[in-house]
């Protein structure tokens, strides 16, 4: 069985990030969508509440599953017997910074571990987990960014 896994913060999850589900989906027998603990970053949700999310927004995609992981990505690819690694593209800035957690993976895992970069579909190309939140900080329409019910989640953690 071909497996990928998809990870990320999705802190929330956005149409792109479902845009690049849905295509890779169609790519693999199993597609593993990871909400990865990233030090980092600070989130507006916790880790439960991002898989949540994603599987409400997953549930008619049969062969996508959701977990999250505290951990390295190649730690979790290894113990799951996965190979491949989904990321998404958007404009040259994302590829730097890309480029290097997937050569960094690619030396960490022995070569076990490969990266396929998707390209964004154009209409996502400025869509980002937080332009979502500061749009929605001020009470702005997140209604092209994310689906519904996510943006009723977003608001919620705004109160005005
Ligand atoms: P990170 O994993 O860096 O914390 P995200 O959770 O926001 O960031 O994104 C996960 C992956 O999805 C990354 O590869 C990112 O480039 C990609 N991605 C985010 N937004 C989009 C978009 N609008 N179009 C395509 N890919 C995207």
């Amino acid at each position: 069985m071909k497996s990928a896994i998809y990870p990320g913060s999705f802190d929330p999850v956005t149409f792109g990030h479902i845009d690049i589900i849905e295509r890779a989906a169609c790519m693999f027998d199993e597609l593993r969508v990871c909400v990865l603990y990233n030090k980092a970053k600070s989130s507006l949700f916790s880790v439960e509440e991002r898989v949540r999310m994603l599987q409400k927004v997953t549930e008619n995609i049969p062969n996508v599953k959701v977990d999250s992981f505290t951990g390295l990505l190649i730690d979790y690819a290894r113990v799951n017997d996965i190979h491949v690694a989904i990321r998404g593209l958007r404009a040259v800035t994302d590829f730097e910074y890309e480029l290097q957690i997937a050569q960094t993976n690619k030396l960490l895992s022995a070569g076990s571990l490969d990266t396929i970069f998707l390209t964004t579909s154009l209409q996502y190309a400025y869509l980002s987990s937080s332009s979502v939140k500061e749009i929605a900080s001020f009470g702005g329409d997140i209604s092209q960014c994310v689906p519904e019910s996510i943006a009723r989640e977003v608001y919620a953690k705004y109160p005005r």
